[in-house]
């Protein structure tokens, strides 16, 4: 999946439960593998880098000073410069792609100043942009804001009106409730119809396990949450024993939802004949719950495929009635702070980071003033202006698709690139490669520009002076995404061709670039080929390109044909109309591709990256080192067919991008649980295995980077 894991936070992991399972299945995979732990063969090379490589990626392991030949440690000769140059305090970690995130978020701001940008959406946004950023007004407001929605919750006086307001969009934006709507996508057999995902609200105390087993983190984060609710229900003010009362109530229908929650626990073929049902079956579950009531009144009444946790839906007419109806006011209050808070002001967001901080352990004493760019993008994306802001970004940076057809080009490039590579595998059976390749020619690419278009002028924005908040602007774009979804959701085909720019799950805008097994699709978002940017400004060449951005692409297409991907058909499928894996890799080809996998994981294994600390476990960063490893050799043939190819370009773009500075505490945790290799592994161990890198900065024996030919291992 991504390629990047690490210090850049979980941004480029994908979020949508789908594509979570995928991520755990792999994970999962890695597992099975490691079990064999390091294994150290006989007949392999000693440690990779024969004792020459220092662990880059650590801070102050690379000095001004020091003398590093390319031929001995080529990521750390290479990224020499910029780590001398970087100015980091001492808790602070860095990496090429948070550049390329520094460099989006000041682009949306400049695209907001841009006067030839005239559009609904630059209109909207700039009075967005000035209601986040406007602290004199936001902090003379305070809590005011949050008032009229708490108030609202309070003034419901019967079970019938809760469900009046659940189903209102003009009460009830933020789509709070026990089953709401969730994501649109395509149903687990039939890949061409789509299915509305309902979902269970989200949990004050995270996740779900809080609520079945009481530990130390759990306390912890209650105390946080009852500190918060607490004060800012005291700012409105309510007195202590409606306070505690709110809580109480609160906890008791979470406390129902996360026992009764069961869609992890079903299985495959109630998956398929319970969990996926139509308004006829969601009706027969409800029991008395009136859950079509709410959902037609949101505007899904044309919806007739829905995907449940049936079991809990049928319970929930228990708690659903005027006997409970303090309760559930009081779970909705609370599901109302905790959205609201962060557009109030500064008083308010420092008190309840204060409260956070001083129930957890972690505290560092610190508050970071975030810079404007961050905390209008932040705002932004969570308070549903993100397709907006998509839309005025391509507007401004892509005026056009000169750029987006180069990367097509490219693309397309690659792909016949895999295809000779499929082709030339002696150890694949025909049939594997007749599959593989079937594959390959259905596989999609997406770049940067999504299918629509964001439409934002039906959303009321108003500024301070026209009485307008944070919180009633966030109010109007929650009804019109709802709108959005509630349209999509309605139009029994999905067609995986249709990039939705409203789905947050595939936002253009972040520094992302993936392939998804379950679309047989793959995506560079806007914010990916931004990498490229932020290193190399606009003076960046041809190889250079296809070293930062490039090689994550052709990286990604290779998960469409490895352990995990062959499990998915052409369409992306799983399992066909009569519920029979689609899985297209015979056995034998599986085993043999198993073996030439854990050979390069035992090579792996015989590193020990930071001195006197633990060996690399090479089964579990081994699928993901092979997709690096077949990411550069699809590019390496490309390039053959490309007059003057500048391989030191490429080679030195890749270490680039692959550049990062982090704590060395930071890098041990990866070495134990990351499933990718050490950024300095990727790039050292990764080139060392092609002739075009030997030849190119003429590697010889007795140099770090030398691997003898016959201890070389391309998987593919
Ligand atoms: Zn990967």
């Amino acid at each position: 999946m991504r390629i990047i894991p690490r210090s850049t936070g979980d941004f480029l992991f994908k979020k949508t439960g789908k594509t979570m399972a995928v991520m755990l299945a792999i994970a999962m995979a890695c597992q099975v593998s490691a079990c064999g732990g390091a294994k150290i063969s006989e007949g392999l090379a000693d440690e990779p880098g024969h004792g020459k490589w220092v662990d880059s990626d650590v801070k102050g392991t690379v000095k001004a000073e020091d003398e590093i030949r390319l031929q001995d440690d080529f990521a750390a000769a290479v990224n020499q410069k910029t780590i001398v140059s970087l100015e980091l305090k001492d808790d602070e970690d860095w990496s090429a792609t948070e550049g390329a995130s520094d460099l989006m978020q000041s682009r949306f701001r400049e695209a907001l100043k841009d006067e030839s940008l005239t559009g609904a959406n630059a209109k909207v946004l700039r009075t967005f942009e000035n209601l986040v950023l406007n602290w004199d007004e936001r902090n003379k407001l305070g809590i005011e804001p949050m008032r009229k929605y708490i108030d609202d919750i309070q003034s419901i006086s019967s079970i019938d009106e809760l469900t009046e307001y659940q189903a209102s969009l003009e009460r009830n934006p933020f789509n709070f409730g026990l089953i709401m709507p969730g994501n649109v996508q395509a149903q687990d057999i039939h890949s061409d119809k789509s299915t509305l995902v309902l979902k269970v609200a989200r949990y004050s105390l995270g996740e779900r396990d809080n609520y079945l087993d009481y530990t130390d983190k759990t306390l912890e984060l209650k105390e946080s949450n009852d500190g918060t609710v607490a004060y800012l229900l005291e700012s409105l003010g309510y007195d202590e024993k409606s306070i505690k009362e709110t809580l109480k109530g609160c906890y008791a229908i979470e406390k129902f939802l996360a026992t009764n929650e069961c869609m992890s626990l079903y299985n495959r073929s109630e998956v398929l004949d319970q969990v996926q049902t139509d308004r006829v079956g969601l009706e027969g579950y409800a029991g008395g719950y009136p859950l079509l009531e709410i959902l037609d009144g949101r505007g899904f009444s044309k919806v007739d495929s829905f995907n449940v946790d049936y079991k809990l839906l049928g319970k929930l007419s228990s708690i659903y009635d005027q006997n409970h109806l303090q309760d559930l006011k009081s779970f909705f209050t609370v599901q109302m702070l905790q959205l609201g808070y962060p557009t109030l002001d500064k008083g308010t967001i420092e008190k309840v980071l204060e409260i956070g901080r001083a129930k957890s352990e972690k505290d560092d004493g610190e508050y970071e003033e975030k810079s404007d760019d961050l905390v209008f993008y932040t705002m932004a994306k969570d308070y549903g202006f993100l397709p907006a802001l998509a839309d005025l970004y391509l507007e401004k940076y892509y005026p056009d698709d000169t750029k987006i057809n180069e990367i097509r080009d490219f693309i397309d490039g690659l792909k016949d690139s895999y295809r000779t590579m499929i082709y030339e595998e002696e150890w694949l059976s025909d049939e594997t490669k007749a599959s593989a390749v079937e594959k390959l020619n259905n596989m999609l690419v997406n770049v940067v520009r999504p299918s629509n278009n964001a439409d934002y002028s039906s959303v009321t924005v108003k500024s301070y002076a026209e009485g307008g908040t944070i919180l009633d602007a966030a109010a109007d774009a929650a009804r019109l995404l709802c709108a959005h979804k509630a349209e999509r959701a309605s139009d029994p085909a999905m067609d995986r061709n249709f990039w939705d720019i409203f789905d947050g799950n595939f936002a253009t805008t972040e520094v992302n670039c993936f392939y998804s097994p379950q679309l047989n699709s793959f995506y560079i978002m806007a914010g990916w080929v931004a990498v490229g940017d932020a290193i190399y400004g606009d003076s960046i060449t041809k190889e250079e390109f296809m070293g930062c951005v490039g090689i994550v692409a052709s990286h990604e297409i290779s998960h469409g044909f490895d352990g995990n991907g062959s499990h998915y058909d052409l369409y992306g499928r799983r399992y066909d109309d009569d519920g029979n894996e689609t899985d297209w890799m015979s056995n034998e080809d599986r085993s043999r591709l198993d073996e030439k996998v854990d050979q390069l994981g035992n090579y792996f294994s015989l590193a020990r990256p930071i001195p006197g600390q633990r060996q690399v476990e090479g089964g579990r960063v081994q699928n993901e080192a092979t997709a690096d490893m077949a990411g550069i050799k699809a590019i390496l043939y490309m390039a053959r067919d490309i007059d003057g190819f500048d391989y030191d370009g490429f080679f030195r773009g890749f270490a680039a991008f692959m550049c990062e500075q982090r704590q060395e505490k930071t890098e041990l945790g990866d070495i134990e649980n990351d499933n990718h290799p050490l950024a300095f592994h990727r790039v050292n161990i990764s080139l060392q295995q092609f002739d075009e890198f030997v030849n190119t900065y003429d590697i010889k024996p007795g140099d770090g980077m030398y691997l003898e030919p016959d201890k070389r291992i391309n998987v593919w």
